[in-house]
């Protein structure tokens, strides 16, 4: 079947020959005929360009799949794509000892809008937006037919599209309640259903071993916990001891059942289950200090215009957490919102009223590939810095 067409109306040729994958509204002819999760070839004067996924009601209209657009996306192309991302991790040493590894990053491994996690035998697919699922529902079973050359799948977990919690389906098998997880030494439970995202932030792992190997004989604290990957790999890494906040009791529950299966001694833990802001100021209030403090919010910064709101509350929320910061401590802070550069975090750090050298600057692992020509991509940014 013969692709439908799709005319550019701004010069981006250049770029997305150069491989920026997204193209928005503006950019493109009003869309007719088309539907969500069409195959289209985007074309401009001088020809075709690009076959991509067509969104016509979306702001994102179109994200490219393929710049040789002779190649049918057929399933041998499918499976191409996919199998590729899975020998990446297979291969990387950076992922030995782990059992949960995202091996489909969507644009980051030419998979546009699709996302897929391993825990152990169990993947996790999350579409982004509807026109994701309508392109990649009906070629799942050539992704994990080609996922499973690699490293045999028992269960496939549909969590449906991003942001519509409280959806999924088995599509393979019956995933248990919690899957077991190594990270290192760290051992996790993941609850693929409910837990956030896929069930765990598989983006920070290289950030919690950074985070390991300063910890030892200091007194940490990691806020906003979730299920406890910056405390049990702080205990792990030698803490004499690691204070845990998140608002959500479930989190802090998991995490407590996490520190046990991680073996660690419940006498060097303590968890709280309350909003950050109101434990920083109980803290301050009763001169706690730690060694180490770790800050990893969720995204306050949902779209571009939202930023400002969110880099206010970026300083905010260090300011906080640089009060419970004892002399000679460490802070790290991390943002997972793609608006949000590494340099307006760094920005940030430079209005907060103390003396900050700047150790490391990092962003998500390996298993979240990023492309050059697309920054948005990098949307995980840790900043990780001495204090005073
Ligand atoms: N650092 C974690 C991931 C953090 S996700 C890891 O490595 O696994 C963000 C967490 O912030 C969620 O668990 C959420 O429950 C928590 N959270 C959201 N708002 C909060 C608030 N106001 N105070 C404390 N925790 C909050």
């Amino acid at each position: 079947m013969k692709a439908k067409t799709w005319r550019l109306l701004k010069p981006l040729r250049k770029g997305i020959l150069g491989g920026h994958p997204w193209i928005y509204d503006r950019a493109l002819a009003p869309p007719s005929g088309l539907a969500a999760g069409d195959v289209v070839t985007i074309t401009d004067e001088a020809g075709p360009i690009a076959t991509a996924i067509a969104d016509p009601d979306s702001p994102l209209r179109a994200r490219v799949l393929e710049l040789d657009v002779a190649r049918p996306i057929d399933a041998a192309w499918i499976r191409g794509r996919a199998g590729a991302a899975a020998r990446r991790r297979a291969a990387d040493p950076l992922l030995a000892g782990c059992t949960g590894v995202r091996v489909i990053h969507g644009e980051g491994d030419g998979c546009p809008g699709l996302v897929i996690d391993r825990y152990d035998t169990t993947a996790v697919v999350v579409f982004d937006g509807a026109a994701a699922s309508a392109f990649w529902r009906p070629r799942l079973p050539d992704v994990i037919a080609a996922l499973d050359d690699v490293q045999p799948l028992a269960h496939v977990w549909l969590r449906g599209e991003r942001g519509q919690r409280g959806a999924g389906e088995a599509w393979r098998g019956d995933p248990p309640e919690l899957v077991a997880i190594a990270e290192d030494a760290a051992r996790f439970h993941v609850d693929v259903r409910h837990g956030q995202k896929t069930g765990f932030f598989l983006d920070q792992r290289d950030n919690r071993r950074l985070i390991a190997r300063h910890a030892d004989a200091a007194r940490v604290l990691n806020v906003f916990s979730y299920t406890g990957g910056f405390s049990i790999h702080a205990a792990l890494g030698g803490a004499e001891h690691v204070t845990s906040v998140d608002i959500a009791a479930s989190a802090i529950a998991a995490l407590e059942a996490n520190l046990a299966l991680s073996g660690v001694p419940s006498h060097r833990h303590e968890s709280a289950a309350m909003d950050a802001f109101d434990f920083f100021a109980r803290a301050a209030k009763k001169r706690r200090t730690w060694d180490l403090v770790i800050v990893d919010p969720p995204s306050f910064a949902p779209s571009e215009r939202t930023k400002p709101a969110a880099l206010a509350a970026y300083g905010k929320l260090a300011a906080a957490a640089l009060e419970v910061v004892g002399p000679g401590g460490r802070f790290a802070l991390a943002s997972c919102s793609s608006h949000v550069t590494e340099a307006d975090l760094l920005g940030v750090a430079a209005e907060l009223p103390a003396a900050l050298r700047l150790r490391c600057a990092a962003g998500a692992g390996s298993d979240h590939p990023v492309l050059p020509a697309f920054p948005e991509g990098r949307y995980l940014k840790f900043l990780f810095f001495d204090v005073g």
